[in-house]
């Protein structure tokens, strides 16, 4: 059956509402948070609840939700790096024990938080699903296990294929794990609601004002924008894939797009055929993992398969479609579930997460302490976004915490070559991701990541 795809934001449709005002004129506040996704609303909320008469403002380029936190696949999960095993790897037990347990605190906060401002956003917290399709994917999940018992961390159970198949009716599992701590969300829904919450406790949220510059301005930093400035004793940059952009953190971060396509709501009887009748998200163990998780409304969503960097590290509305993505998301679909072939796909969409050299995101500070940024999860920053608001009101109130050691949090940050280097390496890079997900199907690889992939990754990106 042809495929009928839109390619509209199915989240972003449905979590309309009037945008915000837009700043005009000159104001004066504590703390300006430029970007108006999870990181600076966390960051606004944390704070506030903290110093409830701290004057904060939230400036957003576009609308509340506009980047990766309105169009993301809403699973709030506890990934850091590449998997627990190498972040136990490269950072040692304490650390990555702390930076593990961190998120999933905060997966539990968002529960919580969810839960206390009544944000309708579809929160389920039905835990994590992580199969394996071939033999060396299981070999990765079972250096997770190993990491999770090493480390002493709760919730993780191991699964045989068969009960990973018993949950959800897929022919090719080889296996799994199931980890507690990871719910999945309407993820413009959490960030329309957070931003209400946020104004609610006192924040000024403006929407279509883009920040154009940030300077010194004697003891304070100004932040101008098209029809305005802020001027404000500290400023939080929460610009994630954007950050690429600036000036100051250009070559650390890398923009790096993701897809989803969609399914139509599939009927009962479909629903019979597949299982899966908790909300648990899932994830695959290729390098460019699939993502997929129910809607409420009895839909699938279904994310990854590639990822893409343009020339430039472009970011561009023309960008958020794809169509050999697409096509690939729509292959892979139909080869885990064979028995929703006569199921149509509605939407597809991208949006960019930003890339970083370690795999890990980047908290700092500049200029002497005043301007904060937060950015870079690599694709993973639902949950570690939450963290990352405790982390900026930290840095912002001038407090050293367990929050502030963590392995994320003031880090030597390794940049990427420039310009074209970067994007030739990143071409390279995606190619041999690639191929060697391609040979882990055909049995031809150990699951292991090249050594000298590897340090092209960390080289090139
Ligand atoms: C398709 C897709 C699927 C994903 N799935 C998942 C998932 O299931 N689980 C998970 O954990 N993570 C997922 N992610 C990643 C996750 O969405 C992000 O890590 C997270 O939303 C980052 O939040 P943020 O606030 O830091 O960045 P963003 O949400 O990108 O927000 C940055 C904001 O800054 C604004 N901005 C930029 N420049 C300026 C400026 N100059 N002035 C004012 N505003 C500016 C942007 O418009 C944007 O709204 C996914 C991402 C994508 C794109």
């Amino acid at each position: 059956m042809a495929p009928t795809l839109g390619s509209s934001i199915y989240w972003l449709e449905t979590a309309r509402r009037d945008p915000g005002p837009s700043l005009a004129g000159r104001l004066e506040v504590d703390v300006a948070v430029v970007g108006g996704g999870y990181t600076g609303l966390w960051t606004a909320y944390h704070l506030l609840l903290e110093e409830p008469a701290l004057r904060v403002a939230v400036l957003e380029q576009e609308t509340i939700g506009f980047g990766a936190s309105g169009r993301n696949g809403g699973f709030a999960m506890t990934l850091l790096d590449m998997s627990l095993a190498h972040l136990r790897r490269n950072h040692g037990d304490e650390r990555a024990r702390a930076a593990h347990r961190a998120v999933a605190d905060s997966v539990d906060e968002i529960g919580e938080a969810v839960e206390r401002h009544a944000i309708e956003c579809e929160w389920r917290h039905g835990g994590l699903l992580v199969v394996a399709t071939n033999a060396g994917q299981q070999r990765r999940i079972d250096d997770d296990l190993d990491a999770a018992e090493a480390l002493g961390l709760d919730g993780f159970t191991r699964l045989s294929a068969d009960d990973a198949q018993a949950r959800v009716h897929s022919p090719t599992y080889h296996g799994g794990l199931h980890e507690t701590h990871c719910g999945v969300l309407h993820p413009a829904k959490l960030a329309v609601g957070l931003a209400d919450v946020v104004a609610g406790l006192g924040a000024q949220v403006f929407e279509q004002t883009g920040v154009t510059d940030i300077e010194e301005s004697g003891s304070r930093l100004r932040v101008a924008t098209a029809g305005g400035e802020v001027v404000a004793d500290q400023v939080v940059l929460a610009t994630n894939a954007w950050a690429a952009e600036s000036e100051r953190l250009g070559r650390r971060i890398v923009p790096l797009y993701t897809y989803i396509a969609l399914t139509e709501p599939l009927t009962d009887a479909q629903w019979d055929d597949v299982g899966w009748d908790d909300h648990c998200g899932i994830e695959d163990k290729r390098n460019y993992v699939h993502y997929y998780r129910r809607t409420l409304d009895g839909r699938i969503l279904w994310g990854g398969s590639d990822g893409i960097i343009y020339p430039r590290g472009a970011i561009a509305a023309r960008h958020d479609r794809n169509d050999e993505v697409f096509a690939g998301l729509q292959r892979t679909f139909r080869r885990t579930f064979p028995q929703l072939d006569r199921v149509r796909f509605t939407h597809h969409w991208g949006g960019p997460v930003g890339i970083t050299v370690s795999f890990l995101p980047l908290f700092g500070s500049l200029l002497d302490g005043r301007l904060h940024y937060g950015v870079g999860y690599n694709g993973h920053g639902v949950a570690p976004s939450h963290t990352g608001g405790k982390v900026l009101r930290d840095k912002v109130l001038g407090r050293r915490s367990e929050l502030t050691e963590l392995c994320f949090v003031d880090a030597v940050e390794p940049t990427f070559p420039p310009e074209p280097l970067r994007f030739v390496g990143a071409a390279l890079t995606r190619r041999a991701l690639l191929r060697q997900d391609a040979q882990l199907d055909a049995g031809r690889s150990t699951g292991e990541m090249d050594p000298l992939l590897l340090r092209a990754m960390k080289q090139l990106g």
